[in-house]
C-alpha cells in the first residue's frame, strides 16, 4: 500500500491553496529511523526515549544512552530530531523502580513530574543528550506539563547540565531548542510568558483528549466515545494556536490523530503547520493534503460549528469526497 505514495514521497505537502504543512514522524527505536527517508519525513517531531527504559532490567548507563542518540542523529542527517525527556507514569513502571500504588495513575506520578521529584535519572539523560549532540544541534522536549514553574524547574536543568559538560570540556550543541508538550488542558491558559519563554510547543492530543474529555485513553469502552472532531475540542486547539501566533511559537501536534488523514486536514486547516506521526501515515495524509484547499476545508469547520454540529466531520467529509470528483 505504501508504493500508492512513492510518487509523492520527495513532494512538499502543500494544499491546494498554497499553504505547506511539514510532515514528520514520530519514533522511539533506532529501527524506526530508516522510515526517516522511506517516508519522506521531514524530520523526527517525537522521539519517545522511554523504551530504551522500559525494555532493560536495569537503568540503562549514561555512555548507552549517548551512544544511542548519538546514532539517532547520524542517522538523522542533519534532520530535526525532537528528543523527549524520559515519559514515565505508574502506569509504566520501570522493572528495577519501586512501583507506586496509585488510585490514578494516568493523573498520577508521572513523566516531568517524576523528573523533576527525582532529577538524577534526568540529567543523566540530558548529559547523555548534550553528548551524543557532540556539538550538532540538539533539540529536547518535556513531557506533560501542567505548569509554566515546571517548565522553568525543567530548562534549569538543562542550563545546569550544560554547564557541567562545559566544565568537563564536551562541546556544547550549537544551537539548543528547548520546548514542552501541551497535553493537559491547564498548559492552554499558562501565562502568556510561559508562551514568551518556550522555545516551541507540541500538542500530545492522546493525553490532551482524555484529560479533555475525562475519557481514560486506556478504557475501550469511552476511549472512542468522544471526536478529536468535536467542536469543543477543535476550538480548544483553535486557542492554542492562536496563543502560539501571538507570540511567535512554533507548535505542532504529535498525538495520533495527526496521523489520520481527515483529523490532519483540519488540523492543518486551523493552523497547525506541522504535523507528526508515524512514518506509514505521512503518504496518506500528504496526499489528501495536495488534494484540498485549506481556506476552504476552515469555511466548512466554521459552518459547520455555526450550524450548531457537535462534529465537524460529516461535514469535512463531505468536501473531502467532492474533491475526489
Ligand atoms: C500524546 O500524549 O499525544 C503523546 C504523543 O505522547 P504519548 O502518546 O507517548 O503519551
Ligand atoms: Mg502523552
Amino acid at each position: 500500500a505504501q508504493e500508492r505514495y512513492t510518487s509523492i514521497r520527495d513532494l512538499p505537502a502543500q494544499a491546494r491553496c498554497g499553504s505547506v504543512v511539514s510532515l514528520q514522524m514520530n519514533a522511539g527505536l533506532m529501527a524506526d529511523l530508516p522510515s526517516l527517508d522511506g517516508s519522506g519525513a521531514d524530520g523526527v517531531g517525537l522521539f519517545r526515549t522511554e523504551l530504551q527504559f522500559l525494555v532493560r532490567n536495569q537503568m540503562p548507563k549514561r555512555s548507552e544512552l549517548s551512544a544511542l542518540y548519538a546514532r539517532v542523529l547520524d542517522a538523522a542527517h542533519g534532520k530535526r530530531v525532537v528528543f523527549r525527556t524520559l515519559d514515565i507514569g505508574s502506569d509504566k513502571v520501570l522493572p528495577y523502580m519501586k512501583p507506586n500504588d496509585e488510585p490514578n495513575p494516568a493523573l498520577g506520578w508521572r513523566a516531568i513530574r517524576v523528573g523533576l521529584d527525582k532529577p538524577g535519572v534526568m540529567r543523566m539523560q540530558l548529559q547523555a543528550l548534550i553528548r551524543a549532540a557532540n556539538g550538532r544541534s540538539l533539540t529536547v522536549m518535556f513531557p506533560f506539563v501542567a505548569q509554566f514553574e515546571e517548565f522553568r524547574a525543567a530548562r534549569a536543568e538543562v542550563d545546569k547540565a550544560m554547564e557541567r559538560e562545559r566544565i568537563l570540556g564536551h562541546p556544547l550543541p550549537e544551537k539548543l531548542e528547548i520546548g514542552a508538550m501541551l497535553e493537559t488542558p491547564s498548559l492552554a491558559f499558562a501565562p502568556q510568558k510561559f508562551f514568551e519563554e518556550v522555545e516551541f510547543l507540541s500538542i500530545g492530543g492522546n493525553d490532551l483528549k482524555q484529560f479533555f474529555f475525562a475519557a481514560d485513553r486506556e478504557n475501550e469502552r469511552v476511549r472512542r466515545r468522544y471526536d478529536t472532531l468535536n467542536v469543543s475540542f477543535l476550538t480548544f486547539l483553535e486557542g492554542i494556536v492562536k496563543r502560539c501566533e501571538e507570540t511567535d511559537t512554533p507548535v505542532s501536534f504529535c498525538g495520533e490523530d495527526a496521523g489520520r488523514p481527515v483529523e490532519a486536514l483540519c488540523f492543518a486547516a486551523i493552523g497547525l503547520r506541522t504535523l507528526s506521526m508515524r512514518p506509514a501515515s505521512i503518504g496518506p495524509v500528504k496526499s489528501l493534503l495536495r488534494r484540498c484547499n485549506l481556506e476552504d476545508v476552515r469555511k466548512v469547520i466554521n459552518e459547520a460549528r455555526d450550524a450548531g454540529e457537535m462534529s465537524v466531520r460529516s461535514a469535512v467529509m463531505e468536501y473531502v469526497r467532492s474533491q475526489h470528483q
